[in-house]
Order: C-alpha cells, then structure tokens, then sequence
C-alpha cells in the first residue's frame, strides 16, 4: 500500500544521537529546540519581526496560522534530517509543525506555537521527458509547477485553484482537472523522496518529511473552459444543470466545480467548467451556457491561463477566517442541491449578524467526478473503485471582528465550527435518505474537519497505519505535529 497521507510526518524510531550543545533547562522545549537550530543554522532560522518568519508561518487562513517560537527554512534534505533529529531529541521533544502551501483548513495542522518548517526553498523542478515524469520540490504552488511546464507541453494533476501548495494536496489525496481521467493526484504519484528523524533517506512506504514528489506527466493542449456566476433567481436551474451533468456526463474530459454561495443574503451560483481540449463537443455544457448570467469568461486558452482565471476565494479586507468540512455523495440529486441553498442562505444570515455584520460567505460545492476512483492505486485515503464518492466541500469564510476581543473572536470561530458540522451533518442526512451517500462513507482527509474520526477519513486502512507509526515511531515524535495521529 502507498502509504501517502496529509500528515505523512510520521516518524522512524528517532536514533538517539548526542549533540554536544548545551541546553537551558529553565525553558520550555520549543525555545530550547529553537536555541539549538539558530546555533546549527543560523541562516535558516527567523524569529518573530522578521520577514522570513512574518511569511514562513502565514497560511490562507488566518485562523490556521498559529504564533511558532521560531521558523526555520531547510535547504537541503540532509538540512531536514538534522532539523528533526534536533527537535526530537528525548530531553527536547518540541511541538513542530510542517507547512508546503499553507492551505490547510485547520489550526494546527502545518501550523504550531513551537518549531515551524517551511519547506519554501524546495523549489527544484526536474521533467524528464524519457520518463515522462516530472519531479517537483514540496516548496511549490501549484501555480507555480502549471507555469514551468507549460513550455514543455504537459501537465500533472494538481490543484484546480490557485495557491495551493504541492505537498499538502497530492499526499491527501489531490482532485484535480485531469482527475476523471487520470485519477487523483496520488494515484499519478511514482515516487517520493522522504526523510527521517533519523537524518536518513527513504522512498515510498516510509514516513517523515517529503521533500520532493514524482509525478507522470501527461501532454497538455490547449484547454477550454472559464467560469459563469449566476444570479440567485436561476439557482434552481442550475441546480438542475449539475445534477443533469453528474448523472449524464460520460466525457472524462469535463468537469465542473457547482458553487452555490450566500454572501450579504444573495445567493450566487458559480460554475468553474474544464475541457481538457481546445474545442468543446457539442451538448456537455449546454444546460449551463443557456441560463442567463451575471458575468461569463469562457474560452479556448492555455492550461496556465484558465487555472489562473479560476482565483482564490477571499472575503472582506481584513484577515480571513475558515472552517471546512465535506460530505461525500455518489451523485448531486436536484432536491439536494435546492435544500441545500436554502439552507446556505439563512447559515449565512445568522453568522453575519453574529459576526457584527462583517463579511461571511457560506458556500457549498458540488464536485461531480466520473469514475475518479477507477485509477486507484491505494493510498492511505481510501478510493477503491466499488465504491465512487466525491467530495462535496463545505466551506464558511469570514472577515475576522478585529474589534473584538480574543475570547470573542474565538467563541465566533467555534458557533462556525458548530454550524459547519450541525450543516454537513444536515446535508448528509437527506444524501443518505436519498440513496446518495452512506454514514460509513470516507470523507476526504484534505477538507476534512478537525476532529472527524480516523475511521471516517481512512476506513479500514486505520490499522495497518497504527501499526506503522508504531513501528516507524515508537517514541511517538511524529505526535509532536498537530492534526489526526495514528
Ligand atoms: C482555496 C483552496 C483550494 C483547494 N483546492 C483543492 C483541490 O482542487 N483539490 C484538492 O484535492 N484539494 C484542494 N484543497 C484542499 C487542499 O488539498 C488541502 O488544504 C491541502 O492540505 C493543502 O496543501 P498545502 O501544501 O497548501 O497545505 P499545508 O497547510 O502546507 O499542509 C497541509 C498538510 O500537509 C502536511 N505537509 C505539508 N508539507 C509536507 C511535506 N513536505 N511533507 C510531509 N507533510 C507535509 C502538513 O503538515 C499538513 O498536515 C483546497 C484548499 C483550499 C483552501
């Protein structure tokens, strides 16, 4: 099994191995560990009022960005293994964390008040056309991979948005634009390059820090697409042109993402649309393009351009708050999708008015795949083709009450924390009424909320990964990092 996961910092039993420095036992173990990275890497090393150390802990949300003791840059695979044998020294032990694209929705998963890693100098990027397969550092955007390649005419399954980082996205698992066709990002994996606490190297099937990821690379033309907003008087026909395409598409070459969001009590329907080709046949979009718009961008472009056109969502001027969560269906039934908007709409006017009339978006997309699942080849999130769910993401984003104080900001944070689950648990009740979803479905690790159960994100795949970390990581350092642990 390829065991590739969001949080692959999983660890091999750490090789006890004496550092001469000298450690003040009057302080806590992040400022310890952070006193001994300055002194092995002094370059790499930045603490709170730098530059460096302002951008190693910023994430897209601001509320998954957490005040690290100290930041540290490695430039070097060899550089990681003696950062991690630092921080998992017995008499050090720090939290830590590892961020690549800092998009991870909750707090604590590459964020942390001890030691953060940013792998932003992992930047080398190697396409091998003999091999058809390109290798890319875990310090990349996607945005970034998209742009390098294009001259060489292909293209890797990675992220649909852009700002996303590498990482994160392909080793939870990674939808993508070629997914009906090639599956999800990890199943067009062929090799990671991981390192250990111990300092050492490793490949697949080992746990530690990735610093770079080979992908197949597939030829790239020119592409067709952009993205429609609808105003909210259509909804519901464009509802019924999602669900219609879920259920009918039989072109891997299309895809969707079908937004219904409520912002300042309008609802908005947005549709991103993706043909892996310079000309789209006739009939796979026609539902949507009949339906009168708001603002419309569709053309034949390069693959560079459309992903580009497809922005990244934000809300407000001031800092952004996020709470996610996913249901997973086997399909988008009309009636599902109009309660859902329904319910986006009067979601969102409460948490406004509770959010003292600052800007919240609720939204819900649906994100139709055709037999994504078919080109499974394991991984820890389980995809196995007998069972074809795909992600309907949930998402509130709001613009933080800077005038508030901390204990206010946080009970808001958690009223949208409850909010998410008591909507997702809503939605999925009437997708498994009506026969699209089931409760034991896997949920998708990457939009997964804080807390959902190992079973629910790794189904039976939990066991064998408890007997990983406990091999791999006897002394548990790898529990130093936040998130879900095996
Ligand atoms: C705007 C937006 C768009 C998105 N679009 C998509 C999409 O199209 N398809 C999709 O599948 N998902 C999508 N996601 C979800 C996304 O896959 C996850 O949020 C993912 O975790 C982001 O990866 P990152 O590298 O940016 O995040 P980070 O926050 O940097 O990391 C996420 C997780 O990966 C771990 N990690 C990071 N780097 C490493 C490393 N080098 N070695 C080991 N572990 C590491 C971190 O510790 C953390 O647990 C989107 C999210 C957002 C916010």
């Amino acid at each position: 099994m390829t065991l590739s996961f969001t949080l692959v910092l999983l660890a091999t039993a750490f090789l006890s191995i004496a550092l001469s420095d000298a450690v003040d036992t009057s302080t806590d173990p992040a400022t310890k560990a952070c006193q001994l990275l300055a002194n092995a890497f002094p370059q790499l090393v930045a603490f709170p009022g730098s530059e460096q150390y302002s951008s190693d802990i910023a994430h897209w949300a601001f509320t998954s960005t957490q005040n690290a003791t100290c930041t540290i840059e490695p430039e070097t695979a060899h550089d990681v293994g003696e950062i991690l044998k630092i921080i998992g020294r017995s008499d050090i032990m720090s939290p830590f964390a590892v961020k690549s694209g800092g998009h991870a929705y909750n707090v604590g998963h590459s964020s942390t008040t001890g030691v953060q890693i940013s792998m932003a100098k992992f930047t080398g990027l190697d396409y091998d056309p003999g091999s058809g397969t390109v290798t890319i550092g875990t310090g990349f955007l996607w945005d970034e991979v998209y742009s390098r390649l294009e001259p060489f005419g292909v293209m890797v399954n990675g992220g649909r948005v852009p700002g996303v980082g590498v990482a994160g996205l392909s080793l939870g698992g990674g939808y993508s634009w070629k997914t009906n066709q090639f599956g999800l990002g990890i199943d067009t994996i062929v090799s990671h390059s991981v390192v250990l606490p111990s300092g050492e190297q490793g490949g697949l099937n080992n746990f530690g820090i990735v610093t770079n990821i080979t992908f197949e690379a597939h030829p790239q033309t020119l592409v067709y697409g952009g993205q429609i907003t609808y105003a909210s008087n259509v909804s519901n026909v464009v509802n019924a042109a999602t669900s219609d395409f879920s259920a009918n598409n039989k072109d891997p070459k299309a895809q969707i993402i079908s937004s219904l969001g409520s912002a300042s009590g309008e609802l908005v329907a947005v549709v991103l649309f993706f043909y892996d080709g310079p000309t789209l046949p006739s009939g796979i979009f026609d539902a949507f393009f009949s339906i009168p718009f708001t603002s419309s961008d569709i053309s034949t472009r390069t693959f560079v351009d459309l992903f580009g056109t497809f922005g990244n969502t934000t809300v407000g001027s001031g800092p952004m708050g996020n709470v996610g969560h996913v249901v997973p269906v086997t399909d988008y039934p009309v009636d599902l999708l109009n309660h859902i908007a329904e319910e986006v709409i009067v979601l969102e006017g409460r948490l406004t008015r509770a959010n003292d009339g600052l800007p919240v978006v609720v939204a819900v997309s649906a994100e139709p795949f055709l037999n994504a699942f078919s080109h499974s080849r394991g991984g820890a999130y389980p995809h196995p083709s007998s069972r074809q769910v795909t992600p309907m993401a949930i998402s509130v984003l709001y613009e933080i009450n800077l005038n508030s104080t901390q204990d206010e900001q946080s009970g808001f944070h958690e009223m949208v924390v409850s909010s998410v689950k008591e909507l997702s648990n809503l939605i999925q009740a009437e997708a498994v009424s009506l026969g699209v979803s089931r409760w034991d479905d896997i949920l998708y690790p990457n939009y997964a909320l804080d807390g959902t159960s190992l079973e629910l994100m790794y189904g039976s795949n939990v066991q064998t990964l408890r007997e990983i970390a406990a091999k791999y990581d006897p002394d548990g350092i790898m529990k130093l990092t936040g998130g879900p642990h095996f």
